[in-house]
């Protein structure tokens, strides 16, 4: 027989559940109590931040957490210009137009996916690889020019047509390829000019191919962020479908057809959708829960005014780091 106090204990556990199970669904807290810490910090940063920067940080911080990114700071700026728009430059720097900002008014959660995709361009480091692919796609270009250049010289005799031919490309890769193609079309006159069309149409189609690779790059960029989007942001407890919405605003954005560098917004659709059956948004949300349990980062302004800090782990003092391993 069991002792009375085991009998209470059971009926408490029963009752609790009981309780919990009858509990209609919003009654029932969605998020793990915050520690009185992160009460106090995130009150104060209401108090003291503009508006869209409290909306930023908060969202930031725990993106940041809950995906294990907050071993170095990120900086927030938000672009005063009506853009639908956001960009990652520089180390975890990212720039957002107050255009999107206010397109998703309200929806916080459209918002993260929107922030967890430009965090997922430095986390694949998109910026760097970018800049180098880019290179090495113009100074491809820029042999393959040389090489029919070269052709049409060897063919018409004239020392000068082969600086024509990269004149007509010139500024179309830019840079490098620009910069053989200050030589006078004067030196033209008496050349085979047939031979010279040919050999500018077959350059046309090489700037045509190398720029069509560079869209390739950028698009497969887009495609791997979108995917860094989704989860980060669900595993930072945000709602999924904020990203759908966030695809519905791009969709109804002028010229968004138009745009060359981003897969085009159905099959960005598409490819959110397919992300939601590959990586549940319960099991995502559950692995980011156990990371968001301690302390906020903290943030600072930045002394220009111009962007937000988000702290990494630890704090964002250099000074205070010094004097905790060392003391002061
Ligand atoms: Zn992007």
């Amino acid at each position: 027989m069991l002792k009375t106090t085991a009998k209470f204990a059971i009926f408490t556990a029963l009752s609790t559940l009981l309780l919990q199970t009858s509990l209609p669904a919003q009654a029932r807290p969605t998020q793990p109590t915050q520690t009185k810490n992160a009460e106090a910090v995130y009150k104060k940063a209401k108090a003291e931040l503009p508006e869209e920067w409290y909306v930023v940080y908060r969202i930031t911080e725990r993106i940041a957490r809950a995906n294990g990114q907050d071993t170095s700071p990120w900086r927030v700026v938000v672009v005063p210009e009506y853009q639908t728009n956001a960009f990652a430059t520089d180390v975890n720097l990212i720039a957002i137009y107050s255009g999107i900002m206010d397109q998703l008014a309200g929806d916080s959660s459209a918002l993260a996916c929107v922030i967890a995709h430009e965090m997922g361009h430095h986390v694949k480091r998109h910026i760097a690889v970018g800049e180098a692919e880019k290179d090495r796609i113009r100074k491809e270009a820029e042999a393959e020019v040389m090489a029919e250049a070269e052709d049409a010289r060897d063919d018409v005799e004239g020392n000068a047509v082969g600086g024509a031919i990269l004149g007509t490309v010139g500024g179309i890769l830019g840079g490098a390829v620009g910069a053989a193609s200050n030589v006078g079309q004067s030196a033209l006159e008496g050349a085979s000019r047939q031979r010279v069309a040919d050999a500018e149409e077959r350059v046309q189609e090489i700037v045509k191919q190398k720029e069509q690779e560079m869209a390739e790059t950028f698009r497969r960029q887009e495609s791997e962020a979108d995917e860094v989007g989704y989860t980060y942001m669900t595993r930072a407890g945000f709602d999924p479908e904020g990203c759908l919405r966030v695809m519905d605003v791009l969709g109804r954005t002028p010229g968004a057809e138009f745009d060359t560098s981003h897969p085009s917004v159905p099959k960005r659709v598409e490819q959110i959708k397919a992300l939601m059956t590959q990586y549940p948004a319960q099991t995502l949300a559950q692995e980011g829960k156990t990371r968001l349990t301690g302390n906020p980062l903290s943030y600072s302004l930045s002394s220009d005014g111009m962007s937000l800090r988000i702290n990494r782990r630890g704090g964002g003092s250099t000074a205070d780091d010094i004097d905790r391993r060392f003391g002061q």
